[in-house]
């Protein structure tokens, strides 16, 4: 059929037909792909988890991470079958201010973790701001070079934008998938700003502070209380002119932690100095963590941290599933734009209405 940019009204505008496009140049291609589609029981996915299978992992991982009811419920059933084979790694949370050199650092620190024996590391973020479309997202396979190749390294980026509560459920959820996996080495990448690493400290067994000298904020960390859960402190980029001062920088940490109270690990956190890029002190940087975890596995502190953070992620999924039911009972909105009204016209209180808001809610959830 004639274009109908060809008509004369488009003068000096020639559409010429296009060249029929020729067929897949690789057949296997095509039938790979059909066999993507192929839709996994629960049991297929739990097998191939157990098995290592790094693709049923992934795609396990996309069920846990889809707002879809009917692919939460699968992911629920596989979490659940997964739990008696979870709970076997080390999961080490790691954070610092955006170019303190997070992802440098991730790539060899799990390098040298894999140069140990034959474990298996996962890598995964949590970055509440992140969308996938952009180049910036944590835990971005291509930030970590040599990992990303690495046959034993799994990486997955930040759960897409959504609410903290809501990607740090799906990031623990991940956890329990990729050590049912024989991930036995997990690190949890978070940036240094806002909540999300009082988030990740709740889910890991040692809490990472990466920070940079000559910044001119060797403090900053205090202000914001992240000092205050890190279980140890790490200077990056101490290589070059910047040696000195890293570790002058590593002395003002030290000092400053002395201030602290000490942790209920009984551990005070140590501070050292090291070079992600140069790959510098990257050994004495595990031997750290190593030898904190060995030391809480013997007094007592990592199996009650991991018994304390069971709890705090108990009251967390309470706190989000009894809001999300809140606000959803029928006829809530309009209740709700009822008090707001009459709070504006001054003819109640924020806490009258709040409360007559919630007696309406209680009566709701007696009347089911
Ligand atoms: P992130 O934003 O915390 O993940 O930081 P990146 O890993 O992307 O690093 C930020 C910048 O710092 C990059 O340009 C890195 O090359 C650089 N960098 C990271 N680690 C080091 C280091 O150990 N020494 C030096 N000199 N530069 C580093």
């Amino acid at each position: 059929m004639e274009h109908p940019e060809n008509d004369k009204a488009y003068k000096g505008l020639k559409v010429n037909s296009g060249v029929e496009s020729l067929g897949s140049v690789n057949p296997y291609l095509s039938q790979m792909r059909k066999k993507r589609a192929v839709e996994l029981s629960v049991n297929d996915y739990v097998e191939g988890i157990r098995r290592g299978d790094v693709t049923v992992l992934s795609r396990a991982v996309t069920l846990v991470e889809s707002m879809r009811p009917e692919h939460q419920a699968i992911a629920q059933e596989v979490i659940e079958r997964c739990l008696p084979y979870s709970g076997n790694s080390v999961r080490v949370g790691i954070t610092g201010v955006p170019g303190a050199g997070k992802s440098t650092s991730i790539d060899a620190f799990g390098m040298h973790v894999l140069s140990q024996g034959n474990g298996k590391l996962a890598v995964l973020a949590v970055d509440p701001s992140s969308e996938r479309s952009k180049g910036s997202i944590l835990g971005d396979k291509t930030r970590m070079e040599r990992l990303s190749l690495h046959p034993r390294a799994f990486i997955r980026p930040s759960a897409s934008s959504g609410s903290l509560g809501g990607v740090a459920r799906k990031t623990r959820e991940t956890i329990v998938l990729c050590e049912a996996a024989g991930y036995d080495t997990v690190f949890v990448e978070t940036v240094g700003v806002g909540q999300s690493e009082t988030a990740v400290y709740s889910m890991v067994d040692f809490f990472l502070l990466i920070q940079i000298a000559g910044a001119g904020d060797e403090l900053q960390g205090i202000k914001r209380g992240i000092m205050e859960m890190a279980d140890g402190i790490v200077i990056n980029k101490a290589d070059g002119d910047n040696v000195d001062e890293a570790r002058r920088a590593a002395v003002h940490y030290r000092n400053a932690l002395q201030l602290f109270p000490m942790p209920a690990s009984g551990m005070r956190p140590e501070v050292l100095t090291y070079s992600g890029f140069f790959d510098l002190n990257i050994d004495k940087v595990w031997e750290m963590i190593n030898g904190y975890v060995d030391k809480v596995k013997i007094n007592g502190a990592f199996d009650e941290r991991r018994c304390y953070q069971q709890k705090y992620w108990m009251y967390e999924a309470i706190d989000e599933q009894l809001k999300s039911r809140f606000y959803t009972i029928p006829g809530m909105q309009e209740m709700l734009s009822h008090h707001e009204q009459l709070l504006l016209q001054g003819k109640t209180t924020s806490f009258a209405a709040a409360s007559k808001v919630l007696d309406f809610f209680d009566k709701s959830c007696n009347g089911r």
